[in-house]
């Protein structure tokens, strides 16, 4: 038996959010007393590969078909499934991200596997299997068990620590060829956005409210962001009346994130605001009123006037950077 964690790459380069996926799986695997399988797709230097054991991978797959070289849902899940059977995968990891929520669907009916998206710890227990993971928007948190023989988890992004196990591995390029009948999607082009931190990629977001009056006063708020190598976000209020552009809008509406630390200036904290936000690893609020929402899910916060803080604030930062 085995834990099937499945691997995005980003041109070859994995993220600390694969790590994050390796280390969770190789713990579930522990508890299981089974070994992780690690599998990804696309092209993907060896030394790339071996870091993965370092998260406790025993197994490393990779495919480099050019056939599977767009994310197309039907092929990848055909590919995933097959993995899975013929690794005897009694639970699939996937990371709770649109990449995941396309597949982890996909897999559940191929696999007839239970399925628990977006878990934030591990197993509360393997016989029965519960996971824990929030619902209602991050309001309150659910103990779920999953009875099917195959088991379907996607992790939310920064809830489990990277953990180093070395493990002896074994890495092997499979040859799977996709099958054409169902490759559906054929990419032309991809233009990547260049010059700008992506928010859902991005350690540290700063966002900005409708606390900030006016677009006119986003210089400082920008500049913050530019100082740390942060990415800008505002809430769905400041986008819709065009202040900052709808790429920015986090939310329950918006992109969904989980930062290392997330910067909440001029924004109440609504539940639909926080549905976006809430696993960011640190909040940190800034409004006048003490009163706002935000401050319950803000581990530090400053009461006060963001026009006067955030210019303080940039001094600080400069300050630090220059010593
Ligand atoms: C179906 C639905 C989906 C939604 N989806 C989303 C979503 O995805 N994302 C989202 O953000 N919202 C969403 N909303 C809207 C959400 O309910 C809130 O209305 C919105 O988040 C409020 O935005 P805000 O905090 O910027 O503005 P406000 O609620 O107006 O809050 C402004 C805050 O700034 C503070 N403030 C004022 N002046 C200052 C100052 N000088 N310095 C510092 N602080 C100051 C105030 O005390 C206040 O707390 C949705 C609503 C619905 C109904």
């Amino acid at each position: 038996m085995s834990v099937l964690v499945f691997l995005e790459n980003w041109d070859g380069k994995f993220k600390k959010l694969s790590f994050e996926l390796v280390s969770y799986a190789s713990k579930v695997a522990e508890m299981l007393g089974d070994q992780a399988i690690a599998l990804t797709i696309g092209k993907v230097e060896d030394s790339e590969l071996e870091e993965l054991a370092t998260y406790g991978a025993a197994k490393i797959f990779n495919i480099e078909n050019e056939g599977f070289k767009a994310l197309d849902d039907q092929a990848y899940t055909s590919l995933i499934a097959e993995v899975a059977l013929k690794n005897d995968a009694k639970v699939l990891v996937l990371a709770n991200n649109n990449t995941g929520k396309a597949l982890a669907p996909r897999l559940s009916v191929r696999l007839k596997a239970g399925v628990a998206s977006g878990v934030s710890k591990l197993p509360v227990s393997t016989n029965p299997f519960v996971v824990y993971k929030k619902v209602f928007s991050g309001k309150a948190f659910a103990n779920v068990a999953i009875k099917t023989d195959v088991k379907i988890l996607t992790l939310a992004q920064n809830s489990f620590d990277l953990v180093e196990s070395p493990k002896d591995f074994i890495s092997e390029k499979l040859e799977i060829k996709p099958d054409d009948q169902l490759l559906k999607t054929t990419v032309k082009e991809v233009q990547k956005q260049t010059g700008k931190i992506l928010i859902t990629d991005a350690d540290i977001v700063v966002s900005g409210g409708r606390g900030m009056k006016s677009p006119d006063n986003w210089g400082p708020l920008v500049e913050l962001a530019d100082l740390l190598g942060a990415a800008t976000a505002c809430s769905r209020p400041v986008s819709d009346e065009g202040w900052r552009s709808h790429d920015e809008h986090t939310g329950q509406t918006g992109k969904i994130i989980a930062p290392n630390l997330y910067f909440a200036i001029g924004i109440s904290g609504a539940t639909q605001h926080l549905a976006g936000i809430s696993s960011s690893k640190f909040i940190v609020a800034i409004n006048t009123d003490k009163d706002a929402p935000i401050f319950e899910a803000a581990q530090y916060g400053i009461v006060g006037d963001a026009a006067k803080i955030l210019p303080k604030l940039v001094d600080a930062v400069k300050e630090m950077k220059s010593k």
